[in-house]
């Protein structure tokens, strides 16, 4: 298989320190040189020191040179308005039309879900996130600000082909993933017009997919379904907003931020990867930091591009970590960031 090149931002707080650990695990599993990384410096201090978040023409040189970036997390207190955050992430979605946010929700031991009587495998699902419509285009406006006849508004959009790609993406997900079911979560009784075409667009792509179970749900009612029976979801589809509070609310019941994966993908095209954690500052710099979602990223990002038995198996040593309680102390351990890396490596 040809060499993947990775553009590595490791960012902000607890991001550098993670990176570390997710690189040098998926190094040793690899390998060695079946990847190569090359550290990019956007970040809170870059800014600070430059007044640059991201230059012109990044994005497109990522397209050219990598094959994937791998981010750490971006966020520092200095940056109360988080510029360089919505430069750089944000950016990178529209401009490189990252158009699927996927978050596998994989309980990885009964010990970090707070549902009772759950098994790992109870809880082992999917969730396509449309990353680039809907109520986080930044579309609206105020009348009379700052006055008590203040008007605001956000408006929410949905395309027919922004819609249709993502629906297809999780039915083509399930096929090629042996995957049984997918599942719309929406609002069209409430949202007549933008999930009114979502409702549609779905019946129509479900045709093409005979083989495949599908439903559909309002989105409150699959935020209870996803806590009372986990076990009915493999691929849940979603739009922006309804996905960003599922997705969080999904990683809760398989452990939260320390062990939650992301990716930001355009199929065939460079796409990017983070753990779903922010820069946590109060705990930068101390070695305190799970890096457990980072390695869980880095393994999706090799399945992504090919490396899928080397996934497995940093999943698998990550899995043997949890059960045997050597991780981080937000798992209850006493593990280091680079303590807690190299079990991991001597666990492949
Ligand atoms: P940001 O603004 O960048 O999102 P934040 O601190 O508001 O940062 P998170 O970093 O996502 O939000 O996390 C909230 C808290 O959860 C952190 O302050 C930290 O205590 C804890 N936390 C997050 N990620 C980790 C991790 N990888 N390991 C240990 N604790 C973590």
């Amino acid at each position: 298989m040809s060499q993947k090149r990775i553009g590595v931002i490791g960012g902000d707080g607890i991001g550098p320190e993670v990176v570390a650990q997710a690189i040098k695990v998926l190094s040793a599993a690899t390998g060695g040189d079946a990847f190569v990384f090359t550290q990019l410096p956007w970040g809170a201090e870059h800014y600070l020191q430059t007044g640059v978040t991201v230059p012109e023409g990044e994005f497109e040189r990522w397209r050219r040179e990598f094959d994937a970036i791998f981010l750490g997390a971006l966020g520092d207190p200095r940056i109360p308005d988080m510029r360089h955050g919505r430069d750089i992430l944000l950016g990178a979605r529209m401009r490189l039309d990252l158009f699927i946010n996927m978050r596998p929700i994989k309980l990885l031991d009964t010990s970090l879900t707070p549902l009772r009587d759950r098994a790992p495998e109870d809880i082992d699902y999917v969730i396509f996130r449309e990353n680039t419509e809907g109520l986080y285009v930044g579309m609206g406006g105020q009348l009379r600000p700052g006055t008590r006849h203040e008007v605001a508004t956000s408006a929410m959009i949905a395309t027919y082909r922004g819609t249709e790609r993502i629906v297809r993406a999780a039915f083509d997900h399930a096929v090629e993933h042996d995957l049984g079911r997918v599942c719309l979560a929406i609002k069209h009784n409430a949202i007549p017009h933008a999930h009114g075409l979502w409702n549609r667009v779905f019946q129509e792509v479900r045709t093409e997919y005979p083989t495949i179970d599908s439903s559909q749900l309002y989105a409150d009612v699959a935020a209870m379904e996803l806590v009372r029976d986990p076990t009915r979801f493999d691929v849940l589809v979603t739009s922006n907003l309804l996905g960003d509070i599922l997705s969080d609310l999904a990683a809760q019941t398989v452990g939260g931020l320390g062990v939650a994966p992301s990716g930001n993908i355009h199929p065939g095209q460079v796409s990017l990867f983070e753990p779903v954690h922010g820069s946590a500052p109060d705990i930068a710099g101390q070695g305190k930091a799970n890096p457990l979602a980072a390695i869980l990223t880095a393994a999706m990002m090799a399945r992504h591009l090919g490396y899928g038995e080397d996934a497995g198996r940093i999943e698998r040593a990550v899995q043997m970590l949890i059960r045997e309680g050597v991780t981080t102390p937000d798992l209850g351990g006493s593990e280091t960031t680079v303590s807690a890396g190299d079990a991991v490596c001597r666990r492949l």
